[in-house]
């Protein structure tokens, strides 16, 4: 078996993370629907890239994938040159993606089907967390294979929790998000209603870091928050409406309410059609404010 690492879709979080694990040792093949993104990673790290999904897992003992959303994962991993298809017997997959638990077993199955393993383990943390190899992950899925995969996913995260069989992972990953989707709308809010109400932006976000709200995510949004108009986007608000309508619908489906949750996905809604799908979440106090600035 091979100990090479395939990491498959080189977007914000797959490009960050194949970095990480060339930093820490890994010998890696790359592969991305836009090849242009692996070819930027491959120019620093002089990782290997393959042609197709298949190819890309043909060649690795794990094979780490970061897609955008369901339909991007049952694509890569169940499509006619998908992982699936690649993938070795005996090999383990690990997908990072937030998405609906139902898509992880799905894909899972066709996986399990090739007698390789399958993994959930979406991530809490953002770009910035993964390069200071301080992600939290969340695991669904058989104990031993996750301790497999262990010493590996120690180069970008901090601490694996396994919360349960495969699609627990990704179950919890969007009880995350509810909160801190939440957080992001109420910190808009919140400093907006300063700003109008007389207070600096900054002196705001003094207090909030330092009081009682001033979570991680509070903290490490300071610059995006204070100086929008050069926000890097770390996650896109159109990632942001795509993990809320899978919230809400989780919630629908097991009977949480998510009111909260739903008032939140209207207002990035507002956001996304006033043109700012692209930008980073953090602009819902642009769109709040009524603009730029
Ligand atoms: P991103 O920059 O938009 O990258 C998305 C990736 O998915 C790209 O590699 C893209 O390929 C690929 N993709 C999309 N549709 C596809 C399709 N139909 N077939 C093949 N590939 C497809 O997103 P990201 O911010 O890295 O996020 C990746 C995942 O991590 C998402 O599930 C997100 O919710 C989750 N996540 C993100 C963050 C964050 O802070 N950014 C934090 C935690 C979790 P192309 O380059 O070819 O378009």
């Amino acid at each position: 078996m091979t100990s090479k690492v395939a990491m498959v879709g080189l977007g914000r979080m797959g490009s960050a993370m194949a970095r990480r694990f060339h930093e820490t040792g890994h010998e890696l093949v790359l592969w991305n629907r836009d090849r242009s993104k692996a070819e930027a990673v491959a120019a620093d790290t002089g990782a290997a890239i393959a042609d197709t999904a298949a190819a890309a897992a043909a060649g690795a003992g794990i094979v780490v994938s970061s897609l955008a959303d369901d339909q991007a994962l049952r694509d890569v991993y169940l499509g006619g040159q998908g992982v699936a298809t690649g993938i070795r017997s005996g090999s383990i997959a690990v997908d990072t993606s937030t998405v609906d638990p139902e898509t992880s077993i799905e894909v899972g199955e066709a996986v399990d089907s090739k007698g390789a393993r399958f993994i959930d383990c979406p991530v809490s943390g953002s770009v910035s967390t993964v390069e200071a190899g301080a992600l939290t992950i969340m695991a669904g899925g058989d104990v031993d294979v996750i301790a497999e995969v262990e010493p590996l996913l120690a180069s970008i995260s901090k601490q694996v929790i396994r919360v349960g069989d495969r699609g627990a992972g990704s179950a919890c990953k969007l009880a995350v998000n509810g909160l801190v989707h939440g957080l992001n709308v109420a910190l808009s809010e919140a400093l907006v209603l300063a700003e109008k109400a007389g207070v600096s932006r900054e002196k705001a976000y003094e207090v909030f870091v330092g009081g009682a709200g001033g979570a991680p995510f509070v903290q490490y949004k300071r610059d995006a928050y204070e100086h929008p108009e050069d926000a890097v986007v770390a996650f896109s608000l159109d990632l942001v409406a795509k993990d809320l309508e899978l919230i809400t619908g989780l919630g629908h489906r097991v009977g949480a309410p998510m009111e909260q949750a739903g008032t939140g996905l209207a207002i990035v809604k507002k956001a996304i059609a006033s043109g700012m799908g692209d930008r980073d979440l953090s602009a819902i106090a642009v769109y709040l404010r009524g603009g730029d600035g």
